[in-house]
């Protein structure tokens, strides 16, 4: 079999070490590859060679990092800290090898990429948009164990160093070469010739003298403990033990400091946060290939017409958000809604976000206004007669809703694909009006659209594979991430969700506070609580889905009242500048509201954190398993990835069916 790392030497006496897997799109390190590596390294050990480029053949990959599969299959820390001690040594050939070696990098070089690049004496990079460097591996629970946390902060510092890591993002080239973490950046056709010569350079030369990066001291470590506590709220485990690693490798000699790395490598590698941390990688991995063959009969694949303009029928919250959001990438959008006032409500939201796009720097401020002109609004038809996709966003009316289906029917081309945002109603029920009724389809967007990556694509008995295949290419391109579910009220997200909302608010009728709630839920991991997040959601919004929930599954869903009188008294939460619901919200500053004592009933209930979060995990798991059963879904891994990417599930833990499945729930 051609390995993955090849050698040769050139004319100039030039040796290259080429990683190009022939089996793979992407280049990462297996036990096989480090092989590889060693008797490529040894081979070019034996000739007489002047310098060495380490390069990839692959168009826009370097090296991609570890193999995630394997890592997440080690079966404990000492089988971790063995992989960990295997790179280190194979890395440290390269560094300690006879003659300067250079790596020349083109293309995404991530994680065991960059540490080989960090090995080698110099560091030259494309230009390429695709050459991105960096150490993510805080982001799926560990740290850099192949010298990472060794070798970079003697290059730029501790404090560049722990940032780059810390943050897990991927630098540019122009931002590597301005922290240092390259020295050379060079136009992409120019990359072979350009390491060829700094590699000749460097065997004339010598490899150059590296200034001592600055120093920091304790206070430095101590702000950066404190700030990322507070972030990861002492569920993640790697960046918190990045930060003692370089911190204590600092003082130490590179094989000592070597060791440090290698013992919290271990430990964090073969825990359970990276663990999850990478199903969870690998959940969001699969929408690239997500597909509808799983929902209906084969088909002759054929490229799905894709959208380009596209209607958005009312402009409220979700209409506007998904109008923007739209717009933004590149489709032209008309929207509707009844009046002149609400249409400009739904402009000026659109502009808002917009320009918080540019003020976060997410934006050119051309490229947003060329977006918000690509808007076009009205109270009639005007602009629908040629849209490839309308998406309903009226308000959450079976007979409303209905009533608009069959409008649109009259207006749109029959090619057209209607599709509905409702969270909860099932679409062949709204769109029973719709001729045609495999154009229906119901693409659920999340609020905020501009910041919710999920997407529900909601498949009616009716809707036809063509429809859903275009609207899923739609979602992809959009760059949500989809999840395909069998129409059903509330479908996945909103169902379990409130389901668990509803629970939350039968504890607190029993006379559980809400700090005692909120605090339990917070603490196992959600970014809030339960009453914290009905706050946001809306209380109107909430009391509504509560309604759907208890007409569409009794006796199941026994609905509480605390919603419905706080709505009463004009409590609606923290939506549209509401501010007082389970909390207030005034001058910015959130406290329990007092004004909720009127709707307690007098009991008093004192529940453990464990006995609460038990309690609520138990109905979302056994909903979820419903959900599964009646074949919504087609997958608890559907499941998860839907209930992490809309509901904010916490990512540490994998996801809730796999939480259940390691307590013996499932
Ligand atoms: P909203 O009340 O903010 O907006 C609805 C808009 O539709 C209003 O401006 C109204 O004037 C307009 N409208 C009503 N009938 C119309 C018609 N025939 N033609 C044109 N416009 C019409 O509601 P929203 O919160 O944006 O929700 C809209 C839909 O999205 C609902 O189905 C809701 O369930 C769903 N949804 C809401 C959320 C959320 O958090 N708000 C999240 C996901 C899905």
């Amino acid at each position: 079999m051609t390995p993955t790392v090849t050698h040769s030497v050139d004319s100039d006496g030039v040796g290259w070490l080429v990683f190009d897997d022939p089996a793979a799109r992407a280049n990462v390190f297996t036990p096989a590859v480090f092989a590889d590596l060693r008797a490529a390294l040894a081979a070019l050990a034996a000739q007489p060679v002047k310098a060495v480029v380490v390069i990839s053949a692959k168009e826009r990959i370097f090296i991609a990092g570890a193999d995630l599969k394997w890592l997440s299959k080690l079966p404990d820390a000492a089988a971790a800290r063995a992989v960990g001690r295997e790179g280190q040594a194979c890395f440290s050939l390269l560094a300690n090898f006879k003659v300067p070696v250079v790596g020349a990098i083109h293309g995404a070089c991530a994680g065991g990429g960059t540490e080989v690049v960090l090995a080698c004496h110099w560091r030259i990079a494309s230009d390429a948009r695709e050459t991105v460097i960096g150490l993510p591996e805080n982001s799926v629970g560990t740290i850099p164990g192949w010298g990472g946390t060794v070798r970079l902060p003697r290059l730029i510092g501790a404090a560049a160093a722990l940032e780059c890591i810390l943050k897990a993002t991927l630098l540019s080239a122009p931002e590597a070469l301005r922290t240092g973490l390259v020295d050379e950046v060079v136009p992409a056709a120019e990359l072979k010739a350009r390491a060829k010569a700094a590699a000749l350079r460097l065997a004339a030369s010598g490899c150059p003298a590296r200034a001592v990066p600055p120093a920091v001291d304790a206070a430095f470590y101590a702000g950066l403990r404190a700030s990322t506590l507070k972030k990861t709220r002492g569920h993640e485990p790697a960046p918190m033990k990045v930060i003692d690693v370089v911190e204590e490798n600092l003082g130490l000699t590179l094989e000592a400091a070597l060791e440090v790395e290698t013992q919290a490598f271990g430990e964090l590698t073969a825990g359970d946060v990276c663990k999850n941390l990478i199903y969870v990688f690998f959940l969001k991995d699969a929408v690239k290939k997500l597909s509808v063959d799983a929902w209906f009969p084969a088909a002759v694949p054929a490229a799905p017409a894709p959208f380009r303009k596209i209607g958005v029928v009312g402009a409220g919250v979700m209409g506007s958000g998904i109008a923007q959001w739209c717009a933004a990438r590149g489709h032209d959008v008309v929207l509707r809604d009844v009046k002149p006032e609400f249409v400009e409500r739904g402009l000026a939201v659109i502009r808002g976000v917009f320009d918080e796009a540019v003020a976060r720097k997410k934006m050119k401020p051309d490229a947003a206004a060329a977006g918000l002109a690509r808007v076009k609004t009205t109270t009639g038809w005007e602009g629908f007669g040629d849209c490839d996709l309308v998406i309903e966003a009226i308000v959450e009316n079976v007979a409303a809703k209905q009533a608009l289906f069959a409008e649109l029917a009259k207006v749109v081309r029959p090619d057209c694909v209607l599709a509905s945002n409702t969270s909860a109603l099932p679409i062949d029920e709204l769109a029973a009006t719709a001729t045609e009724p495999g154009r229906t389809i119901g693409l659920h967007f999340f609020n905020p659209v501009s910041r919710m990556p999920l997407v529900e694509l909601v498949l009616s008995p009716h809707t036809a594979r063509g429809t859903a295949e275009r609207t899923l290419a739609f979602a992809k391109a959009l760059g949500k991430s989809p999840v395909i579910c069998k129409s059903s009220p509330g479908f996945l997200v909103t169902r379990v969700l409130f389901f668990y909302l509803n629970e939350a608010c039968q504890l607190w009728e029993q006379g559980v506070s809400t700090t005692t709630i909120d605090s339990a839920l917070r603490g196992w991991g959600w970014p809030m609580g339960p009453m914290r997040l009905i706050d946001e959601v809306g209380v109107d919004v909430t009391d509504f889905i509560f309604g759907e929930m208890a007409h569409y599954f009794p006796p199941r869903f026994k609905g509480t009242k605390v919603c419905g009188r706080m709505l009463a008294a004009g409590m609606k939460g923290r939506k549209n500048g509401a501010s007082t619901g389970f909390y207030t919200y005034a001058d910015g500053k959130e406290a329990l509201n007092p004004a909720m004592a009127q709707f307690a009933s007098g009991a008093k209930s004192e529940l453990s954190a464990a006995a609460i979060t038990e309690r609520l995990n138990r109905v979302m798991i056994d909903e979820t398993k419903r959900v599964l059963d009646e074949g919504v879904l087609k997958t608890p891994e559907d499941a998860d990835f839907a209930l992490l990417m809309g509901a904010g599930f916490p990512a540490f833990r994998g996801g809730l069916m796999r939480y259940a499945k390691s307590i013996g729930a499932v």
